[in-house]
């Protein structure tokens, strides 16, 4: 599965959230089966058509998709430099597939600030800097490497411009990502920041409810995206029942909590989206890739649905809510019979027919 490396500097509130994030953990509850590595925190993906469509087909229960965050060691300035836990702190988000930085925006005086002062954006800096550095090294060899074999007709010259042009910009100091770069020709190279990033602001309560402070935090790291939260109040939201949490994040101005709308923004940012199963046993959202075709999207409910794939019956959530029932949406004409070139779209609620 895909993962999210959640990387900040110390005391910036990476373990309460994190804590908060395994405590809501879900799949000991779901996934019984399922072994959980200590430094893995699964969230699930709120997604309402589910209580609806378990409404529908009175499914005994519902299953949203899930995402998985990694807590990755604190990073300190030095660390592209193998400082503090440096080089195992680099592997960990080379293993990462997208990038979640927390970053202090809390104000505090108990809590000792790394530099002194509390500055989203310094702060964000730090973290890029040592990033980009991790690149630059894993570039300057590699280009040693790649000079020559395309010298001797080796490797496609593609692949060296690419190493060229992903230096030329971190040397500018720009993260990869931001530029738009396309590391595709040098995935090989698990470039650090050439990773999605999502920036998690940890912020004084107050500033939930603040529109204008959370615009200028955002416009910081903008095309990336934003997720404000109040790490200290998540883990409060954990030990409450649904009603009382509500009402706290009512109080907060709030209308989703922080884990879920991390667990939103992270599943876009890694390309994924979900389709809809619904019957009396389950309702269950089942994660693809955006773009994804018919069969290999049957793929992960079972490899046998793809071999087999014959076609599946696609009705749209709307459509579904709308007619009342599957009879009642095929005799209205709503549900669509696709073949293994259908791209699937968000919200199809589908059921496949295969051969065994
Ligand atoms: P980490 O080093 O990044 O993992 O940071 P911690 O999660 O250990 O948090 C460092 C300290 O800041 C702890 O004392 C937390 O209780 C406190 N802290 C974390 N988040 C918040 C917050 O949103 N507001 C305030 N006031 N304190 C926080």
């Amino acid at each position: 599965a895909l993962t999210i490396g959640i990387v900040g500097l110390p005391n910036v509130g990476k373990s309460t959230l994190f804590n908060a994030l395994t405590e809501n953990d879900v799949l000991a509850a779901n996934y019984p089966f399922a072994t959980i590595e200590p430094n893995v925190g699964i969230v699930e993906l709120p997604d309402e058509r589910l209580q609806v469509l378990a409404g529908i087909f009175g499914s005994e229960r519902i299953l949203p998709a899930t995402v998985s965050f990694v807590d990755i060691a604190g990073i300190v300035k030095g660390a592209s430099e193998g400082e503090g836990l440096g080089n195992q702190f680099l592997a960990n988000i080379r293993e990462s597939d997208a990038i979640a930085q927390v970053v202090r925006a809390f104000t505090d005086d108990d809590v000792v600030h790394v530099g002194g002062k509390v500055d989203p954006a310094g702060d964000m800096e730090i973290i890029n800097t040592e990033l980009m550095l991790a690149d630059l090294q894993t570039l300057e060899k590699a280009l040693v490497r790649y000079e020559k074999e395309v010298k001797g007709k080796k490797l496609d010259p593609g692949v060296l411009q690419a190493a060229m042009d992903a230096r030329a910009l971190l040397s500018a100091g720009t993260t990869l990502s931001a530029a738009g770069f396309d590391a595709a020709p040098i995935r090989e190279l698990g470039l650090l920041s050439a990773k999605p990033f999502i920036y998690v602001f940890n912020v004084d309560e107050g500033v939930l409810g603040d529109a204008d402070r959370m615009d200028e935090l955002a416009a910081l790291v903008a095309p990336a995206k934003a997720v404000f939260l109040d790490a200290k109040i998540e883990s409060e939201l954990i030990g409450l029942d649904a009603t009382d949490a509500a009402e706290l994040l009512a109080s907060t101005g709030q209308t989703e909590s922080g884990l879920h709308q991390l667990a939103r923004i992270g599943f876009d940012t890694l390309g994924l989206q979900t389709y809809l199963t619904a019957g009396p046993k389950e309702s269950r959202a089942w994660t693809i890739g955006k773009g994804w075709k018919a069969p290999q999207a049957a793929g992960v409910i079972h490899t046998d649905f793809e071999k087999g794939f014959i076609k599946a019956e696609v009705i749209s959530f709307d459509d579904l809510v709308a007619c009342g029932s599957v009879a009642e949406a095929r005799s209205k004409g709503k549900a669509r019979i696709e073949g293994k070139d259908y791209v699937m779209q968000d919200g199809d609620v589908v059921e496949f027919r295969f051969n065994v």
